[in-house]
């Protein structure tokens, strides 16, 4: 894919979402990274129902820590992995405060030494809390990038490091929400929308849905036009 078409690319996303913003519903830094780690194989809307409760009575690592797993796990049960998810939360508590003095440290490593935060969560954190202009690559950004042809990867690492090479500067704050939402509503796994997509003649995957019947349709209709005869008009 060309330079000119990557700039293409985000220059629509941008036109359409001058502002894109997390889903996940949270007030500071340690509430993102909270919602961030219960998001993990589960959707934002599950967490965002969750979360207005857990947040009221522990807004902080020190009154989250106090209600213990047991507490806790009580306010997040409708999410998955919920057990581990408490235990890893409780223990990022204890460490937050110990450590960081009550608050989520903004340097990667710091980050990716909690509990349940790898790279993907410590990227997330980072751009959304931090303003840094990370990209993490979770399924849905991993498939958009693919099939684009943006920063094709066989692995969210190798997607990662192409898509900082290539997404050009002034879009790199919020390429990350871009492409999540674009995989999110639009290039879907199962079946990509791409009669609707707004990249759909910059995109290079072989298999997008309903533009062949579309075009083969149109392309017949303009075949019926030229082999029907033209009727002429009667002079009055
Ligand atoms: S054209 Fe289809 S496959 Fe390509 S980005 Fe759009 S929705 Fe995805």
């Amino acid at each position: 894919m060309s330079p000119a078409a990557r700039h293409e690319i985000f220059a629509r996303l941008q036109a359409a979402d001058p502002d894109p913003r997390t889903e996940l519903e949270y007030t500071d830094p340690f509430q993102l990274l909270v919602a961030v780690v219960l998001s993990a194989q589960a959707t934002d809307k599950s967490v965002n129902l969750a979360t207005p409760a857990l947040f009221r009575d522990a807004p902080t690592p020190q009154a989250m820590l106090a209600l213990g797993v047991t507490g806790l796990s009580a306010y997040i049960r409708s999410i998955g992995l919920f057990n581990t998810k408490a235990r890893n939360l409780i223990e990022t508590c204890r460490i937050l405060i110990e450590r960081f003095d009550g608050q989520v440290p903004a340097e990667r490593e710091a980050l990716e030494s909690l509990p349940g935060v790898g790279r993907k969560t410590a990227n997330v954190i980072l751009n959304v809390a931090f303003g840094e202009a990370t990209i993490a690559v979770d399924t849905h950004i991993f498939r958009v990038a693919n099939r684009l042809g943006l920063a094709p990867g066989r692995t969210p690492l190798e997607v990662e490091q192409k898509l900082l090479q290539v997404v050009p500067e002034p879009f790199r704050r919020h390429a990350h929400h871009w492409l999540i939402l674009h995989g999110r509503y639009v290039c879907t796994a199962r079946r990509p929308n791409c009669q609707s997509c707004i990249l759909v003649d910059l995109c290079e995957y072989d298999q997008k849905t309903g533009i062949a019947a579309k075009s083969e349709r149109r392309r017949s209709t303009q075949r019926t036009a030229r082999a029907r005869p033209r009727t002429r008009r009667r002079k009055k």
